[in-house]
């Protein structure tokens, strides 16, 4: 079952710390279904990007629209609500709770009604398609009841993507999910990643340092430096793009 369909879109970003300029007039849209890459070398605003568009930060100027609507002075909990969602690294998990009742635990209202139905008939506990889905994606299977941690640094990050996914968002922001993962890992997430939006219409915006990762699944690749966009288009085209290369590939 798919999400409902909804378009991000960031025009005339800016972002101001001080006298520091780390966003200036970025433009970014994010469609149902649809992988956008941001890459760009360490500092160049992509953390900041991510937190103006999730409400962490109060935006100097510009605007962030979800399905049209603006949304740039809602409150990070109301764009959650709505479908905007972040997955932090591995903090949030629960670790008194069990994977499988960490993912029920941040599913929707019918996968709830799932979970108290396992209180009262125990084993027929109902995670959702997606998340499912989520779970065999990254061979997750056998840890659903175990404790989060009892699990590798990896594997942890894994099951707070998972948790992410199962509230259902309608675009997903996902912060150096990679980060601290194998390559077996990594491959699995990016398949995963591929897979929530072409199967399920999620869209994701995807911040990433394994450069190869994102221009393999991406559908469009933002490279940001200072806080500028310096590119913007499909991966073939930021592969052969000279300024990316100077700028961020150091050729
Ligand atoms: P990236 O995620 O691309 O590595 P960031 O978005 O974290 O970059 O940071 C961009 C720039 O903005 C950096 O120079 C950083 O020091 C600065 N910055 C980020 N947040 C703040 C803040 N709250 N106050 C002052 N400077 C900040």
């Amino acid at each position: 079952e798919r999400v409902a369909p909804r378009t991000l879109e960031v025009q005339g970003l800016t972002q101001r710390f001080g006298g520091f300029t780390a966003l200036s007039g970025v433009d970014l849209r994010v469609g149902p279904g649809e992988v956008v890459g941001l890459l760009g070398p360490n500092g160049a605003g992509k953390t900041t990007l991510i937190d103006a568009v999730t409400g962490y930060n109060r935006v100097t100027a510009g605007t962030v629209r979800f399905d049209g609507e603006e949304i740039t002075r809602w409150s990070p909990h109301k764009r959650a609500r709505a479908g905007l969602t972040r997955s932090f690294q591995s903090l949030e998990l629960f670790d008194d709770l069990t994977v499988r009742e960490n993912l029920l635990a941040a599913s929707d209202r019918q996968d709830l009604l799932s979970g108290v139905t396992d209180l009262v008939w125990p084993g027929t506990a109902r995670l959702s398609d997606t998340v499912r889905a989520a779970v065999a994606e990254l061979e997750l299977e056998d840890a659903l009841d175990l404790r989060p941690d009892e699990l590798s640094y990896g594997r942890r990050r894994l099951v707070a993507i998972a948790r992410a996914v199962a509230s259902r968002p309608s675009i997903l922001l996902l912060d150096e999910p990679a980060a601290g993962l194998d390559e077996n890992e990594s491959a699995e997430l990016g398949r995963l990643i591929r897979r929530l939006a072409d199967t399920w219409g999620i869209g994701i915006l995807l911040i990433e340092h394994d450069v190869p990762m994102v221009l393999a699944h991406a559908d469009r690749v933002l490279v940001l430096d200072f806080g500028v966009t310096i590119a913007d288009g499909t991966p073939e085209e930021i592969r052969e793009d000279g300024a990316v290369r100077k700028a961020y590939l150091g050729e």
